[in-house]
């Protein structure tokens, strides 16, 4: 007799199906479940809502209450994300000076590569999804879904390709989630 008919699932079981896990390493880890209009991702434990990202942290680091007022924050800056390792604890002001560090640092790294600084490698990007294209002299961002390699387009700017690769990744299952 199938158990499963008896036995209703675990929050956590009907968690795993609804994440997709990248074959390379410390990639995002996206979730393709309900997505609130905020972009985060949105799971049900229970009879509460919270978001995908912190009930996948909650699941790594137990002692984390899922009532807590601290906020978890996101070291990719993708929403969907649920990859551990991508996710840090935080509270409203750390949020926010976040946002400003990240805000100062893409600023930072333009300047750089404006002002000319050839000395770094281009050949690998720090950024996930993306790499330098000798023949173009561009920075190249593609996405695997299903397998598939999907280019996102050549950019000047690697933080330019590094936003087409996050764009994808935020838009990519809005359409699965109906099913
Ligand atoms: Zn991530």
């Amino acid at each position: 007799m199938p158990k499963g008919i008896y036995k209703r699932k675990s929050s956590e079981e009907r968690f795993w199906p609804k994440v997709r896990i990248p074959f390379y390493d410390d990639g995002c880890w996206v979730w393709i479940g309900t997505k609130v209009r905020n972009g985060y991702g949105e799971v049900w434990i229970g009879k509460k809502r919270t978001k995908a990202h912190r009930f996948s942290y909650s699941l790594y680091h137990p002692e984390f209450n899922l009532d807590s007022p601290l906020c978890i924050l996101h070291s990719c800056d993708v929403r969907l994300c649920v990859n551990p390792s991508h996710l840090f604890v935080g509270d409203r002001n750390d949020n926010n000076k976040d946002k400003v560090l990240k805000g100062r640092q893409s600023r930072g790294i333009k300047h750089r590569r404006v002002t000319g600084s050839k000395k770094r490698s281009e050949k690998t990007s720090k950024f996930i999804g993306v790499c330098w294209h000798k023949q173009d002299k561009k920075w190249r961002a593609s996405i695997q879904i299903e397998g598939k390699i999907k280019h996102l387009g050549s950019f000047f700017y690697e933080e330019e390709a590094a936003k087409a690769y996050q764009n994808a990744l935020n838009n990519l299952y809005v359409e699965g989630v109906k099913s």
